[in-house]
């Protein structure tokens, strides 16, 4: 484990702080002004285009509103700039133009961090699967019979990826009840989250070509929370046989800040023991999962949050890196900005569950907040937050808040 890298910014030395020098998780922020690259040190911002004008950094397209430019550049590119920005910000090496380029994180606006060229959702957590087959189909054959060979997904919607903080309305959608003939047309009365990692792929691929879990693993840029909403009653009309469409395609959330894989390197782990061997082409080569700590609160309108999952990263069956050599095995192009979610992480244990679904059990086992109030699915007003960050020896590497509240449905 390595030790906290020290920051003549104050306040990323702090032990609770998720920006310290050894994080620089990069994003896109506003001060008023036009949007551009960043990354977040203590309680700041600091502008890369501002460095990359006074030639502290070469020209990665910092001064764009999103990352794409400098992500398909590659590790070796993202590796030296990370070192750069960590000699520049390290105890005592203040100087006038870094002092100038630092912003109140307070006083800025975050935009979403890079152009989110797809979206693909996977469903790589075993306890949420074996959930959610009990749910909606059979407890005696929960986990289908290709859960344990490849990692199942579906291609979803990058037109309504949003980044923290975006609201949105409730959304409508084909309904049709167990007990009644016809569907209806109507707002969604079953609205859930999805606790899940989203993986940024910053070097893409070829049509035709396929990648190994190591030349994938090299790909992934980084790494954000990612709330993958979801409605319930339109899921269960609509799944089968091609899986979730409308039901997924209103909303995902992520965190404005992505943390990069050398930021989590030190927090690396490995999947869980297997019952079935994987095929050679999504085979674990080394620990591509991370040790991160994640939790979720839900507030009503004008309450008090109340935390209501807490879990980690480090249950999920396939790593981001398997489900990306997975992806592009068939031929299929991966392009910079693509964004893969993880599939929901749900632990073991119903504290752990990372779905309304899983924790109320289809609605049958309502839950009641700290102010009295209960819930089945989400309600009006309600505000749902992810946190997370991987836990250092005196520091911690955080990805900033992952946040929507829901409006009522539009007429
Ligand atoms: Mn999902």
């Amino acid at each position: 484990m390595t030790d906290l890298i020290r920051s003549w910014v104050d306040s990323a030395n702090d032990a609770q702080c998720p920006f310290p020098v050894n994080n620089l998780p990069f994003g896109v922020f506003s001060a008023g002004d036009t949007p551009r690259c960043a990354v977040a040190i203590g309680d700041h911002v600091l502008d890369l285009a501002a460095l990359q004008s006074a030639g502290i950094l070469p020209d990665h397209g910092f001064d764009q509103p999103a990352l794409n430019t400098f992500m398909e550049k590659g590790k070796g590119v993202w590796d030296a700039v990370r070192q750069t920005l960590t000699d520049a910000l390290r105890e005592g090496a203040q100087t006038d133009v870094l002092r100038d380029a630092l912003h109140d994180m307070d006083a800025v606006t975050m935009h979403m961090p890079f152009t989110v060229a797809e979206y693909t959702d996977f469903y790589a957590g075993r306890q949420h699967a074996f959930n959610v087959g009990s749910l909606f189909r059979d407890p005696a054959n929960a986990l289908p019979p290709n859960w344990l060979h490849i990692p199942i997904g579906y291609n979803g919607r990058a037109s309504t990826v949003v980044v923290s903080g975006t609201d949105f309305h409730r959304p409508k959608g084909q309904l049709k009840g167990p007990q009644v003939e016809m569907p209806h047309f109507g707002a969604c009365k079953r609205l859930d989250i999805e606790l899940e990692m989203g993986a940024v792929v910053g070097t893409p691929t070829k049509m035709g070509t396929s990648v190994s879990v190591d030349e994938a693993d090299d790909m992934i840029f980084g790494y954000v929370l990612l709330n993958d909403w979801s409605a319930r009653d339109i899921q269960a009309w609509e799944y089968q046989p091609l899986g979730p469409f409308q039901a997924k395609a209103f909303a995902t959330t992520i965190s404005p800040w992505v943390v990069t894989k050398a930021a989590l390197h030190a927090f690396r782990c490995d999947t869980p023991p297997r019952e079935k061997e994987l095929l050679p082409h999504i085979k674990d080569t080394g620990p591509m999962l991370y040790d991160i700590d994640l939790s979720v609160t839900m507030t009503p309108k004008g309450g008090a949050p109340t935390q209501i999952c807490k879990t980690n990263y480090n249950t999920m069956y396939y790593s981001a890196a398997q489900q990306l050599a997975h992806h592009a095995s068939s031929g299929c192009a991966m392009r910079t900005g693509d964004l893969l979610g993880s599939g929901t992480i749900s632990g073991p244990d119903k504290g752990m569950f990372g779905s309304l679904l899983e924790m109320t059990w289809g609605g049958k086992d309502p839950m009641t907040l700290t102010g009295g109030e209960t819930r089945t699915f989400i309600e009006d007003g309600d505000t749902l937050a992810l946190h997370g960050h991987a836990q250092g020896d005196g520091y911690r590497i955080g990805f900033g808040p992952c946040v929507g509240a829901i409006l009522p449905a539009n007429d």
